[in-house]
């Protein structure tokens, strides 16, 4: 069993936030306060966001959980020893299984654990519990690109190739992406490039754009078939490209041929002139465009729908058909929004997979990753329900009574919030292991106070999918245990042998890289050895008799599908699951803002988030204002057929005037899912956050 490295004085790591995971030097300790400072790592060289200057302060939140909780007879949360709260959950675990059979047991995992405590998550619930409900919040923001990825070209890596190689883009389409405000240091890789931003609002991005196109929420897919079809008519296709490297084109141009421009211009308001100019400037048809690559990433905009598996295949498409994925001066990617939202996807904590990004129904899989755990492949569930249907079912008949959630907090970030605390409360045992009290920890019966970024060593997978090493600072508060430990600890008392459940992070990298050989997501030749002398390592990485150098870029002579040609989808648009109505008039869409990350958890604990964004806020048309009563700074109640939420109001010319905003990182009243609407992408369960219909009343002041 390896050794925790000891402590250092002076710590390279990577930033607590977001996917693109910017280098940090920190300095400093509990005592002193630490510091940090951005490194020259090449996705942030030498810049940071807000959110990543300030990120110590959650180190030293004043509400931090330093001791483990449980709710007493009197219905509250009083502080406890760690014996008794671990013999509590075994307790009431065993007690539930018993009752109701192991599927009775769900665990809730995050996007922004470590590749070590995913992989142990996916291990712990599968074996200790048995239990084939696991899933994870990164269903909620990127399974349905990550599904389009995978059938268009038989593998899902975010960005298949580095950041870097955008400094030489001509022309960049960002789709459903606000980088200027989720990764402020991405935007400096684009600063030679003409962007087209497609967002139903001028976001920060979309005002640096050159062109901007705003749809009306839902209509992303309408728009990139559109664009499709524009480029078929106007010979913009690379037909060669198309041959060689491509299948099923066919049916993709005969749904495209069905949306000509006029008609996409009537269903999503963007003219035909905008339309036509996106295209000529993908494809190089401008008078004087340079020889730069052209490229298509998509966020959470084009995901978030009742059809986002379809819109990031729409998306995909337009790039295929214009010759870019693989190409080395161009291509598609992905732009994972949650810091480990790329390793958490791979690593086993998906409702359908196992470690190595493999599918828990495929038997080789599922006999391979068996044999590294020891058990015969029978001894695996299989596929659970996804994030918000394992949510959903909770309390319910047949459903899980008792549900371990790590690393999330779905009390304010799943949609249709008010049904999914209903079914939270109505649990026999709800445990929460984190680091502040969270919404979703307040609601628990047991709280277990467990280790963050600055106090823990592990890795993490960037968008790019390279590989990180996470290194601890200092240690944690006395009494504060790593989620590893409190994994170990759990299935011991369950009846695990203890050494099936490494609490070591480089133990669990060494095993994850066992289970991971020969899969999609391949880590058997990336070590803590490898990644400390400074190699920068992506998967795929096979282990090997010569060390494999990682393979930063993906596909440049074939994609990963067995005749090694991409495949085109065959899309539809069908409008959102809900539609505008006389009762609910205007779309609502929800985000992200600069100040704040996620559920907020973390940064409303950050004196400088809470000074630039201290309430949730709802931007307006002025014009759509004034027709609803509301007044600039006033009040607001924004419903749905779901509930409401209350907000201040923000008038912001620029928005449609069919269209409102609200970001989602604020709890209580403020929530924004609230009146977000709970359908799901058949194929990949993401929830449709980005759009709801609502309407909008003044309220005056409390
Ligand atoms: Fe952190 Fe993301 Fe900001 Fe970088 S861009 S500092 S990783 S939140």
């Amino acid at each position: 069993m390896s050794e925790l490295p000891a402590l250092r004085p002076e710590t390279d790591t990577h930033c607590p936030y977001c996917a693109l995971q910017c280098g940090t030097r920190l300095t400093g300790d509990r005592d002193v306060g630490v510091k940090v400072e951005p490194t020259d790592f090449p996705v942030n060289r030498g810049r940071l966001c807000q959110k990543g200057w300030t990120a110590p302060d959650v180190l030293a939140a004043a509400d931090r959980l330093t001791r483990p909780l449980v709710r007493g007879p009197d219905g509250r949360l009083t502080e406890t020893s760690w014996d008794t709260a671990l013999d509590t959950v075994a307790e009431g675990l065993r007690r539930i299984r018993a009752r109701h059979g192991p599927d009775a047991v769900a665990v809730f995992g995050g996007g922004g654990l470590t590749n070590e405590k995913a992989y142990l998550l996916g291990k712990f619930a599968r074996l200790a519990l048995a239990t084939s409900q696991i899933d994870y919040n990164g269903r909620f923001c990127m399974s349905s690109a990550a599904l389009a990825g995978n059938e268009a070209f038989g593998l899902d890596r975010g960005l298949p190739f580095p950041v870097g190689d955008l400094r030489s883009a001509r022309t960049v389409l960002l789709a459903g992406a606000n980088i200027a405000e989720t990764m402020p240091p991405l935007m400096q890789h684009l600063e030679r490039a003409e962007l087209i931003v497609v967002d139903p609002r001028r976001t920060a991005t979309a005002g640096r754009a050159k062109l901007h196109l705003q749809p009306a929420p839902g209509t992303d897919l309408a728009l990139a078939l559109g664009l499709l079809h524009i480029a078929v008519v106007d010979g913009l296709l690379d037909q060669d490209y198309i041959r060689r490297r491509t299948r099923g084109i066919e049916g993709a141009v005969r749904r495209a041929m069905t949306w000509w421009p006029e008609r996409v211009e009537s269903i999503t308001g963007v003219p035909v002139s905008a339309q036509r100019e996106a295209v000529r400037m993908l494809a190089g048809a401008e008078a004087g465009a340079g020889d730069g690559g052209a490229y298509v990433l998509t966020g959470r905009g084009v995901e978030q729908h009742s059809r986002g598996t379809d819109t990031a295949a729409g998306f995909i498409n337009l790039a295929l058909a214009l010759g870019l994925p693989g190409s080395g001066r161009g291509g598609y990617g992905c732009l994972t929004g949650q810091g480990n939202g790329q390793g958490g996807r791979e690593h086993g904590q998906k409702a359908d997979q196992l470690p190595g990004y493999r599918s828990i129904t495929d038997p080789a899989a599922r006999a391979h990753v068996a044999g590294v755990w020891g058990v015969p492949p029978e001894d695996l569930p299989g596929p659970g329900r996804s994030a918000y249907e394992l949510l959903d079912a909770l309390g319910d008949d047949g459903g899980p009574r008792g549900l371990l959630v790590f690393g999330s907090n779905p009390a304010v970030s799943a949609p249709h919030a008010s049904h999914v605390v209903r079914r939270l409360a109505s649990l026999d045992l709800l445990v929460v292991a984190d680091f502040v009290p969270s919404e979703t920890a307040r609601m628990a019966d047991v709280v277990l106070p467990v280790t963050q970024w600055a106090e823990e060593e592990g890795t993490l997978t960037n968008l790019e999918g390279r590989v990180l090493r996470r290194r601890a600072l200092m240690a944690p508060p006395p009494r504060v245990r790593s989620d590893l430990q409190v994994l170990h600890d759990l299935a011991v008392r369950l009846g695990e042998p203890p050494d099936r459940y490494p609490a070591v992070p480089q133990d669990a990298f060494d095993e994850l890289r066992a289970a991971s050989r020969g899969g999609r997501a391949d880590y058997s030749g990336i070590s803590y050895e490898r990644l400390d002398t400074g190699e920068s390592l992506h998967w795929p990485c096979p282990a090997a008799a010569d060390p494999h150098p990682g393979t930063p870029r993906l596909f440049l002579d074939r994609f990963a599908h067995s005749d090694g040609r991409a495949r085109f989808a065959e899309v539809e648009h069908h409008g959102p699951a809900e539609d505008i109505s006389p009762a609910y008039p205007l779309y609502a869409t929800t985000g992200r803002i600069l100040a704040h990350y996620q559920s907020g958890a973390q940064t409303r604990r950050v004196t400088e988030s809470n000074a630039a964004a201290p309430e949730p806020f709802v931007e307006v048309h002025p014009d759509t204002a004034a027709r609803s009563g509301l007044a600039d700074r006033g009040l607001a109640r924004v419903t749905s057929a779901r509930g409401s939420m209350t907000a201040r109001v923000r008038l912001d010319a620029t928005m449609r005037l069919d269209t409102v905003f609200v970001p989602f990182h604020f709890p209580g009243e403020g929530r924004a899912n609230l009146f977000t609407h709970p359908a799901l992408d058949p194929r990949s369960g993401m929830p449709a956050f980005k759009v709801s219909a609502v309407r909008l009343e003044a309220l005056p002041e409390a």
